[in-house]
């Protein structure tokens, strides 16, 4: 059967960073490519960091029943299409979701069999460091995501798995080590 792996925690805590040394050491994963209403950031690409979609598509599709999971995160709507995942765990591909913490209850109650990992920073200042140090945020969404944040850090016990990312070699290993052991 193929697996699903949601891996989520707050913003600017490394999520992207560990996926994609994931990736390169777990060669069948597959990522999911989210759609959201955020503008893209300089570099992104649509239909391969995300479905940039209007506010309109994006109900729409909501309302055609095309997400398996979406939240609003700091006042912009993201989620799940089933497009993304049916098509893989159909063709028993194992499967990568990065999304925030209401959509990883979302999809818990939707699918108790995936496999959840929580990753949490080493602190708050680290996650402001990081944030910062990113790039990609002004001052009002760095505090915004912060907010978010303290708010997703209190929901680790829901987390079967909980990874600290201090070290990111050490933060790696464990990610890859709960993966391939669900693999085999
Ligand atoms: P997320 O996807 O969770 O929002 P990112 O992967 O974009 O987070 O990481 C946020 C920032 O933190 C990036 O600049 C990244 O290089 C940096 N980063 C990731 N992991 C670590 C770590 N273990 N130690 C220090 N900086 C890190
Ligand atoms: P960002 O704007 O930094 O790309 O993403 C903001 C937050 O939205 C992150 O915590 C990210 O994991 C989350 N996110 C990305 N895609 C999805 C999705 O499809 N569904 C949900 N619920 N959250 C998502």
């Amino acid at each position: 059967m193929a697996r699903v792996f949601v891996i989520t925690g707050p913003s600017g805590v490394g999520k992207g960073t560990l996926i994609r040394g994931l990736m390169e050491r777990v060669a069948q994963l597959e990522l999911s490519v989210s759609a959201t209403t955020r503008a893209p950031r300089l570099g992104e690409r649509d239909g391969v960091d995300y479905h940039f979609l209007t506010r309109t598509e994006f109900n729409t599709k909501v309302n055609e029943g095309a997400f398996v999971e979406h939240a609003d995160y700091a006042g912009r709507s993201y989620g799940t299409l089933r497009s993304e995942l049916e098509r893989r765990v159909r063709a028993g591909t194992p499967v990568v979701l990065e999304i925030e913490v209401q959509g990883a209850r979302q999809v818990r109650a939707a699918m108790p069999e995936a496999v959840q990992v929580f990753i949490a920073p080493p602190s708050l200042p680290a996650l402001r460091t990081r944030l910062v140090g990113r790039g990609t945020d002004d001052h009002n969404e760095v505090e915004r995501r912060l907010m978010v944040a303290e708010h997703e850090l209190k929901a680790q016990p829901e987390f079967a798995h909980v990874v600290v990312n201090d070290r990111l070699d050490e933060a790696l290993e464990r990610l890859v080590a709960i993966v391939t052991a669900e693999l085999d």
